[in-house]
């Protein structure tokens, strides 16, 4: 089998998601938004499918159809080395490395008519869920105040989660991040739910040292499992240091270093955190798999950051080490309870007893809406407005 064509897709939807312009999500007004469909195409006819941001037309006529077309598309370590290669005097990025390389999985899952977390070796078929929470915001009814994430929060646990992470408030919402208000809104969490619900943090990310210590001594005392990127991740020195001040508050990151576990061994060997983090998304299930692994060999955690079909098969494919999937993001004034318009069914339902379970169906079992897709295509950025 080889690989034929790889065909980007872009799309269009109705979304009620808007960013700020720091990039964090928040609910809005209806309206339309872009997302892209990368297909595999082999000369047997097979196909594998990811949809994701991160491939443009111009990486894959200008870069990735010379790399790819013609090998054969169970290589996937040999086209994941080349890609890396290639990312490194071009603009390739993980994002788009991802989209690709996921879409073998599938591929292969498909082909061999078996779903991806069995191909990987399978673990388990259900992860227990943890609710994420878009970050804070100025709209009444929403992230707005403490006693509105405490009410959410209450909210979450009727509704079976027995985990939450807060994303607390950040520019531009606040002139300011305000680490006290943010120890408070902690403290008032941890109130709401009582003790026997896991709470964790992803604070601001820029904070100083010292007001980054405040925070998770503040987050230690709550009985908090763990901090994340309390400060800028490039600063490994900053963590191994915010480490050495804490006792049994664990410290996960980093989330956004690239290439995978060749720098996360540098955070593990230094002790810049008790937890590792990476997101199939960035490089894709060939490149998660290691950094597990490495985690692995450290005998530490490792949180797999976001949600996904892809994110939840490497979760099934990992022994405890890896004991949450990040769902989410949730507000009050959004429901996370349908699936995205380009899918038929929810991929990561949340059952009663707080737990998401893997899709069952061959390759990552995201269940495409081909026709939706079909019927919003658009053929350039200024089309998706139109
Ligand atoms: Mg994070």
């Amino acid at each position: 089998m080889k690989i034929a064509d790889l065909k980007l897709t872009t799309f269009r939807y109705r979304s009620r998601t808007v960013r700020d312009y720091e990039g964090h999500p928040h609910p809005g007004a209806e309206h339309w938004a872009a997302n892209r469909l990368l297909t595999v195409v082999t000369d047997e006819g097979a196909e594998g499918y990811f949809v994701s941001g991160g491939c443009t037309p111009e990486l894959v006529d200008g870069l990735l159809k010379p790399a790819l077309v013609g090998e054969d598309p169970f290589f996937r370590e040999m086209l994941h080395q080349r890609m890396q290669r290639i990312a490194k005097l071009t603009n390739l990025g993980e994002m788009a490395i991802g989209q690709v390389d996921n879409a073998l999985w599938d591929l292969a899952g498909r082909t061999l008519n078996i779903p991806v977390y069995k191909m990987l070796g399978a673990a388990r078929t259900k992860v227990l869920a943890y609710a994420s929470t878009m970050p804070g915001d100025d709209m009444p009814g929403g992230l707005s105040t403490i006693e509105e994430y405490a009410a959410f929060a209450e909210q979450l646990v009727a509704q079976g989660y027995r985990a939450i992470k807060l994303h607390t408030w950040m520019p531009p919402i606040v002139p300011e991040p305000d680490v006290k208000r943010e120890a408070a809104l902690c403290a008032a969490v941890r109130e709401a739910v009582g003790p026997d619900v896991d709470l964790m943090l992803d604070a601001h990310h820029h904070y100083d040292r010292h007001e980054a210590l405040y925070l998770a001594r503040e987050c230690q005392r709550l009985g908090y499992v763990w901090i994340e990127e309390p400060m800028n991740e490039s600063r490994l020195a900053s963590y191994v240091w915010l480490r050495s001040k804490l006792d049994d508050l664990a410290v996960c990151g980093p989330e956004h270093a690239e290439n995978g576990a060749l720098t996360r061994v540098q955070w593990a060997e230094r002790g810049g955190c008790d937890m590792l983090r990476a997101a199939a998304g960035s490089g894709g299930v060939t490149q998660i798999m290691k950094t597990i692994h490495l985690a692995e060999a450290y005998g530490m955690r490792m949180e797999v950051h976001s949600g996904g079909p892809d994110n939840l098969h490497v979760l099934c494919a990992m022994g405890i080490n890896g004991k949450y999937y990040e769902r989410g993001l949730v507000h009050p004034m959004r429901t996370f309870e349908v699936p995205f318009p380009w899918q038929k069914t929810h991929y990561d339902p949340l059952d009663a007893g707080g737990y998401v379970r893997v899709p069952e169906r061959p390759g990552l079992g995201d269940d495409i809406d081909f026709d939706f897709i079909k019927a919003n295509e658009v053929r350039s950025e200024h089309e998706v407005r139109s």
